[in-house]
């Protein structure tokens, strides 16, 4: 059996996570948290009865609380609500669907409640990585990446034993702006970006990577997770997105792990995880696949590549200025704010003026993103 608690249970990541537990009856919701969605959080509620739910907002809660009143289910709010349903007693696992920054507390509150970790939300790591890896080695916590090329990579390490990676190959789509350059993508609004041409997700991962910043911040990921130097990762962009990334080691052989783009199997594979169960989607037949094309990225055009990079070499708060100043942007053109080239602007300004620390610690991290917040909304929201 399964224990599972859900922190983002209604988006795109967490939505299909809860179709592998309809499928899979040895998994048992324990815990749910959402936004302000409260709609479907009360018709998951009614499906899975969790203990508890959890949403942003008093006024929410409230809402929520009174809808579900013929049940036994308790009803939290904001960061305790939060922090609660990741770190809950009955739960083993916790699956981390939820977007952005505010996902680094309860990640670390289940890691120091020795719960096993799904890891969809690669801001955790890209920001906290250098506390939350030790963390979890510390607490003897296992960190199973859900995100498909890290769950590509891992299931490629498996068997692996000691052998070294020499090189990570991490696979791209190229998002829906792949050939564009810089004169094409200027008045490129979000109904432009938001058409993906492989992967249906939630809003904010789809605009990073149709800039490519969402590859960035996969490779910071992958440093992490992999123990790997970031220039041991090669981006290859593979616009038919089959190969969800590979593994080349010392004696130059390649392991890739290959099938249909649907989150619902590295979702399966990390909540199952060591199993291998049959998946609901479509099976890959490589009769039916007519070519892999490889190409490499365009860092001139799509400059948010580029700058993670440099983000993570420089270390300390830097990836965490990098992502703060990305979601700020990113939530100002989904809003008509700004034009889609500024993102970039945006992130590459925050990066050259905000304050560097070298060595932060979580508060440091958290005021990090404060800094931005502010400094983004004088500067740019005028
Ligand atoms: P969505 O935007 O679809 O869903 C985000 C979830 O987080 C929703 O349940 C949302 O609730 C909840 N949420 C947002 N803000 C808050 C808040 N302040 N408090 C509590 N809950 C909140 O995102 P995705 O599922 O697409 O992505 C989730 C994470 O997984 C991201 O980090 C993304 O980069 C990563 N990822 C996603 C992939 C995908 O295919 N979608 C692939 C690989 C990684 P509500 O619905 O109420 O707003």
């Amino acid at each position: 059996m399964i224990n599972l608690s859900i922190i983002g249970s209604t988006g795109s990541i967490g939505t299909q996570a809860l179709d592998i537990a309809r499928e899979n009856k040895d998994i048992n919701i324990i815990s749910l948290s959402a936004g302000k969605n409260i709609k479907l959080l009360e018709m998951q509620a009614r499906e899975f009865m969790p203990l508890r739910v959890s949403v942003s907002d008093e006024e929410s809660a409230k809402e929520l609380k009174a809808s579900l009143k013929d049940l036994d289910i308790d009803v939290l709010w904001g960061m305790e609500g939060l922090n609660e349903c990741a770190c809950s007693g009955e739960a083993d696992t916790l699956l981390t669907a939820i977007v952005g920054m505010i996902g680094i507390v309860p990640t670390i509150s289940a890691i120091n409640a020795g719960k096993r970790i799904c890891l969809a939300n690669k801001e955790t790591l890209v920001c906290a990585g250098d506390i939350i890896m030790p963390l979890a080695k510390e607490k003897g916590v296992d960190i199973l990446p859900v995100d498909s090329e890290h769950s590509a990579i891992f299931q490629c390490l498996q068997g692996a034993g000691d052998n070294r990676i020499k090189k990570i190959l991490l696979t791209a789509s190229g998002g829906p702006f792949r050939g564009k350059k810089i004169s094409d993508l200027k008045d490129m609004r979000a109904s432009d970006a938001l058409k993906h041409p492989s992967w249906s997700m939630g809003k904010k991962v789809t605009i990073d990577s149709s800039t490519l910043v969402n590859k960035g911040l996969e490779m910071m990921e992958a440093c992490h997770l992999f123990s790997v130097p970031i220039d041991d990762i090669q981006v290859v962009v593979h616009p038919q997105s089959i190969i969800h990334s590979a593994v080349q080691f010392a004696d130059s052989s390649v392991i890739a792990q290959l099938s249909k783009p649907d989150m619902r199997l590295p979702i399966q594979y990390a909540l199952l995880y060591p199993q291998r169960r049959p998946y609901p989607g479509e099976c890959l037949n490589l009769w039916d696949v007519k070519e892999l094309t490889f190409e490499e990225p365009d860092l001139e055009t799509f400059k948010g590549l580029a700058l993670a990079i440099k983000s993570y070499k420089k270390g300390g708060n830097m990836p965490a200025i990098f992502n703060a100043a990305n979601e700020c942007a990113v939530d100002m053109f989904l809003n008509d704010r700004i034009r889609f080239l500024e993102i970039a602007e945006i992130i590459e300004d925050c990066t050259q003026n905000m304050k560097f620390i070298e060595s932060p610690d979580v508060e440091d991290i958290l005021d990090t993103q404060s800094y931005v917040d502010e400094y983004i909304n004088k500067r740019y929201k005028n």
